[in-house]
């Protein structure tokens, strides 16, 4: 059998695997946003504060944020100094700061607006690349912004989906290096969403530390679930 033939039928089966375990999780979750905005500029904003960061600390800073500054325009305008003070409680605040106006200012320049509404007219190709410019934000923060609020087909490897995918063997241990291609790719992009949202449910609430597999929904997919 050549190996194409393989990859195809390795993607179909783990097309099936994931099909399956989304079912499982969103029958337990449902479709969590995990307290992301829909607008995309919101959105931006709220995961570049929370970067190294709980949501328990970091929804509190972005409501303060939002209260404050209600108006892009006043973010822009405010001192420096205002700002590290609300982003104090993250840690990093001083380059927290240079990131969330550098990234206003780059927004403003490019569509003359502190608003990226006009992402949703291009191809997930050009809105990564325009996300991907600014300071501070990675491949998978990008495919973040884009996965909640442009429903682009995209999946963010993070440090939850990266676990749990580990765990329930979409990728091989010897494949790691190549391993968020491979992942992307093992998910089938109408499910992308789905999966990310459901998997970081599952980490946060049974499986980060000491998992809970004797409660867990989708154990009979997961290599170290059967193993327990
Ligand atoms: S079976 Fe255990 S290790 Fe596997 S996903 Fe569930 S909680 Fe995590």
């Amino acid at each position: 059998m050549s190996n194409s033939t393989t990859t195809i039928q390795s993607l179909k089966s783990s097309s099936r695997k994931v099909e399956a375990i989304c079912r499982q999780l969103v029958a337990q979750y449902g479709l969590p946003r995990h307290g992301n905005p829909q607008e995309p500029l919101f959105a931006l904003t709220y995961l570049l504060l929370s970067k190294r960061n709980t949501t328990a600390i970091a929804e509190p800073t972005y409501k303060q944020f939002r209260l404050t500054h209600p108006r892009w325009k006043q973010l822009l305008n405010a001192k420096s100094r205002a700002i590290k003070a609300i982003n104090k409680p993250l840690g990093l605040h001083r380059i927290r700061t240079c990131q969330i106006r550098s990234t206003l200012h780059a927004t403003r320049a490019k569509f003359d607006v502190c608003s990226l509404d006009d992402l949703r007219e291009m191809s997930p190709d050009e809105a990564q690349a325009f996300f991907e410019s600014l300071p501070g934000v990675s491949t998978k923060l990008a495919k973040c912004v884009q996965m909640y609020t442009l429903n682009a087909k995209v999946l963010s490897v993070d440090v939850y989906v990266f676990r749990v995918s580990i765990k329930l063997g979409l990728i091989k241990k010897s494949r790691l290096v190549l391993s968020h291609e491979s992942i992307e790719r093992a998910v089938p992009p109408n499910l992308r969403y789905t999966y990310y949202v459901t998997c970081v449910a599952l980490d946060r609430d049974i499986c980060r530390s000491g998992p809970q597999c004797n409660r867990c929904y989708i154990r009979r997919y997961c290599q170290c679930g059967s193993r327990g």
